[in-house]
């Protein structure tokens, strides 16, 4: 049997892709929020590289009501929800150096993986937009009209 990894958006950029053997997946929203950053161009060969699967609506309510019940649904976007159902619904190894993530994986009885490269997602920018207005912003809900942002990689820094 062929391991499955479920790959987050750190996971994808930390390039270690390629280096996985067996199957790769990630959801369509983790790619789009790549490609609304600086370094979708630079990766714009990802497609070639890994599948994109959409988890189906119970396994996002699992993973909601998880999170819901462990506190973490506060600091998780709905690309974070949706990959973490992804990897409940394929079995998969989830990579992700996302705190949160890990910890909802966790609960969930999600076999999950730092990603190999440490101290990686300290090197993404994450930029808010808001829904709303448009705004950039710098927490999840935008302090102007209340509509909650959408956080995507600006690019990646080597320290500061
Ligand atoms: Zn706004």
């Amino acid at each position: 049997m062929t391991a499955v990894h479920v790959l987050d958006t750190a996971a994808l950029l930390s390039r270690s892709v390629n280096l996985l053997s067996g199957e790769n997946i990630t959801t369509d929203s983790v790619l789009n929020e790549i490609n609304m950053g600086r370094l979708g161009a630079q990766i714009g060969s990802l497609r070639e590289i890994i599948s994109t699967r959409t988890p189906d609506r119970d396994h996002i309510e699992r993973v909601r009501s998880a999170a819901a019940a462990s506190g973490d649904l506060r600091s998780l976007s709905e690309t974070d929800i949706e990959i973490v159902a992804l990897a409940l619904q394929a079995n998969g190894i989830l990579l992700s150096d996302d705190y949160s993530v890990l910890n909802l994986c966790r609960s969930l009885g999600i076999k999950a993986e730092t990603v190999e490269k440490p101290g990686i997602s300290r090197m993404i920018k994450w930029v808010y937009r808001c829904t709303g207005c448009g705004r950039t912003i710098e927490s999840r809900v935008c302090p102007v009209c209340g509509h909650e942002g959408k956080r995507y990689p600006a690019k990646t820094e080597k320290g500061h």
